[in-house]
Parts: structure tokens; C-alpha cells; sequence
């Protein structure tokens, strides 16, 4: 079965629910033509610095996904510069059945190091909810900086959703490496970058990811063809196609 660990809707909160899920139907039938049984992910809109609706695009979200599961699991957003963000995370979890959390630090504008992000990491620990993290963007959204979560929360699940890009996939690899609670999402490194990767760690913290919504399907076939050109044996092959993503959205 094959999970795509990274993908974007961009739905406005203007669309209406029906209108979404017809919207996400068509566009996860599309996803299937390309070869992907499943996928999660988030909103785009949310991510936006100026968005002040977090908990309404999460309520919109989990209801249009409805329908869609074993298909599609859904991530909730938050900013965590506001002071009820890590109260609408737990929300999210326990009352919206969202099992993910999004966020990208370089678009909504803040610093993992802040301490104001401390109560949604540690609400995410508690509960054992992945925190996909947009990396590869200095400076806000450095490789590095993203990684330093992990290591501040041992308990807290970091997935890098870019394996560090072009330019920090080895400090993405090393992160992996030396701590046990980074998974890395493939969304962008080279080939190259993705071998040395695949080789250096462990299979269950290692996902394929196109980042769908950032662009079309043709996202899709190209970083799948470029995960199915990587060398590595048939059990690191299923992990990294959709075991990992499924174990850690708890659906295995
Ligand atoms: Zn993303």
C-alpha cells in the first residue's frame, strides 16, 4: 500500500464543507490514478501568517475529510505564537480525531527555539501526536533548528517533511541518525541525498512525501519514480512507501 506522507489542500473556508469533499474526492481520485492509495497532510490556508481562523479551518478540515478514511488523514494547524494553541492542538486530537499536527515556521513567521512554542510541543509529547515540521528554509525553518525540537522533547514525534531539501538533507540524515524520535519525509532531497538516506537510517522513521498542493499530480510521479529508483531491499521499500506513515498516524 502506498501512502503519500506529504500533500496540501487548498480549500477556502468560502467553499462550504459539500463543495470541499467533492473537491478532496476528485482530487484523491486523481492521487490514486498516480499509483497512492493514501495520503495525509494539511490546508494550506492555515499556514498562512495572517491567518486568525485556526480552529474553524480545523473543524472545516476534519468534517470534509470525513468519508475519506483509510484514504486520507487529515493534519490540524496551529500558530503557536497565539496562547491558545496548544489548547486547540489537544482539541484537534481528542474531539476532531486529527492525528497530525502541520507546521511550517518560514510561512507563519516563528522560531521553534521561541518559548512560546513550548506548550504545543509538550502537548504533542503528551499525546503522541507527530508534529510534521516544514525544514530546509533558513532561518526559521532550518533543518537544525526544526531538529532541536526532537532533541528538547525525546517523547515528541519530529517528522523533517523535507529531509532537510537540497542543502541540509545531511543534517536531516544525521538528525535521524542520532535521534530516535526524528523521521524524515523525502519530499525534495536529490537522489542522491535520498540514497544516502535510505542507507543511513532506519527504515521506520523514513517516508516518501510529494508535496502535493504545492504543485500538481505530476509532484507525485516525480518524487514516487524518483523513491522507486533508489536502491534499498523490499522491507525497506514497503516501510518507506507506507508502513512508517501508517504506524506513526497510529492506523496500523
Ligand atoms: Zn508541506
Amino acid at each position: 500500500m502506498v501512502i503519500d506522507a506529504h500533500i496540501h489542500f487548498t480549500m477556502p473556508l468560502s467553499a462550504g464543507v459539500d463543495e470541499a469533499r467533492r473537491a478532496m474526492g476528485e482530487e484523491l481520485e486523481l492521487i490514486a490514478e498516480a499509483g497512492v492509495d493514501g495520503a495525509t497532510g494539511s490546508l494550506i490556508d492555515p499556514l498562512y501568517s495572517n491567518c486568525d481562523a485556526h480552529s474553524q479551518y480545523n473543524d472545516f478540515f476534519a468534517e470534509t475529510s470525513k468519508g475519506f478514511e483509510g484514504r486520507f488523514w487529515p493534519w490540524c494547524v496551529v500558530n503557536p505564537v497565539n496562547h491558545d494553541a496548544a489548547d486547540e492542538v489537544r482539541r484537534c486530537y481528542e474531539v476532531l480525531g486529527m492525528k497530525a499536527l502541520k507546521l511550517h515556521p518560514w510561512m507563519q513567521g516563528f522560531s521553534c527555539s521561541d518559548d512560546y512554542c513550548n506548550p504545543v510541543f509538550e502537548v504533542c509529547a503528551e499525546l503522541g501526536m507527530p508534529i510534521n515540521l516544514h525544514d530546509g528554509s533558513p532561518p526559521y525553518a532550518s533543518t537544525p533548528a526544526c531538529g532541536e525540537v526532537a532533541r528538547r522533547y525525546p517523547e515528541a514525534k519530529v517528522v523533517l517533511a523535507h529531509a532537510g531539501l537540497n542543502d541540509q538533507w545531511r543534517q536531516a540524515r544525521d538528525l535521524a541518525c542520532e535521534l530516535p524520535n526524528v523521521y524524515l519525509t523525502m519530499s525534495g532531497p536529490s537522489m542522491l541525498a535520498m540514497q544516502s538516506i535510505v542507507d543511513s537510517v532506519p527504515a521506520e522513521r523514513l517516508m516518501y512525501g510529494s508535496d502535493y498542493g504545492a504543485g500538481g499530480v505530476s509532484l507525485i510521479h516525480y518524487r514516487l519514480h524518483k523513491i522507486q529508483q533508489l536502491e534499498m531491499d523490499d522491507r525497506t521499500r514497503k516501510m518507506v512507501l507506507g508502513e512508517t506513515a501508517l504506524r506513526l498516524l497510529g492506523a496500523k
